[in-house]
């Protein structure tokens, strides 16, 4: 992809799912990565990985800084680090919210706030300073039975994105979200895997215009492609990776016209 190589990128989650997936695709293009993640099993070939939480500044302050180290500056940002979570309100205890908004929103907040004061310090190169892309869903986009906490973070990770956009344009720094459809990952077994949500998860792969879930590396090319000279000029963007799903309703009618799975 265009201007990837040799760009330095801090990836979160980078090591389970869709931000394992976008190592991956960034290294085959010849990006130098840092990765951020809790969990111990780190993708091969990133320069440096930090086992810390991303609700911990301090923590994402020194990944910020170990990309500058192993790349001379922060070109990029994938922000993936994220959990599940959610539930009906009135069943939704305290510390299940704070958990939920503090990994998922406040935790985008952090790494947005750690990765613009670095990217401010740096001089334009091919007339931007950066790009940060933050892993939204299509449920920050609409709501979704049971989603509470899960959705309002995602919803706040948007918003969050697109003021970036705003503040940070005029200084030659990008900011968008990708909101994915159900891609086929462990955060995804864990909410769609449960005993009992068989009949769910066939109604949630209906939903999906192309009648599938989809896999991590489609959402890894859309990031790697927000990262690279080819996206110069979109910012504040919430973009729609989601095999149709948020494209309107069918109600069974595609069926009823012949237009059915086939
Ligand atoms: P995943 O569980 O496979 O990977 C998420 C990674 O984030 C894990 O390695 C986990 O250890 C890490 N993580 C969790 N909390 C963290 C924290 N506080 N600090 C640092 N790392 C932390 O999930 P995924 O499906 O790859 O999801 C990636 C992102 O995409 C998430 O933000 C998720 O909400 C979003 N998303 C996923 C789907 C889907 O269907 N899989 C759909 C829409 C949006």
């Amino acid at each position: 992809m265009n201007g990837i190589a040799g760009k330095g990128v801090l990836v979160t989650g980078a090591a389970s799912g869709i931000g394992r997936a976008t190592v991956e695709r960034l290294l085959a293009e010849g990006a130098t990565v840092v990765g951020v993640d809790v969990a111990q099993d780190p993708p091969d070939g990133l320069s440096a990985y930090l086992r810390a939480d991303v609700t911990d500044s301090g923590a994402v302050g020194a990944a910020v800084d170990a990309v500058v180290d192993v790349a001379g500056r922060l070109d990029g940002v994938v922000h993936s680090a994220g959990v599940a979570g959610g539930g009906p309100v009135h069943l939704v205890p305290d510390e299940e919210w704070d958990r939920v908004i503090g990994v998922n929103l406040t935790g985008t907040f952090r790494v947005t706030r750690a990765a613009l004061n670095q990217m401010m310090k740096q001089d334009r190169v091919d007339g931007e300073r950066g790009s940060i892309v933050n892993l939204s869903s299509i449920e920050g986009l609409e709501g979704t039975a049971g989603g509470s906490s899960y959705n309002a973070s995602k919803g706040g990770v948007v918003l969050l994105t697109k003021n970036t956009a705003i503040d940070y344009g005029p200084s030659g720094i990008r900011a968008n979200a990708i909101c994915p459809g159900f891609i086929e990952t462990p955060l995804f077994e864990s909410v769609v895997g449960i005993p009992g949500m068989e009949g769910a998860r066939e109604g949630l792969r209906h939903e999906h215009k192309l009648r599938r879930f989809g896999r991590a590396e489609e959402v890894a090319a859309v990031a790697t492609f927000l990262l690279s000279r080819d996206a110069s000029f979109v910012s504040g963007q919430a973009i729609a990776v989601d095999g149709g799903y948020t494209a309107g309703r069918d109600h069974g009618v595609t069926e009823l016209m012949g237009l059915g799975e086939q």
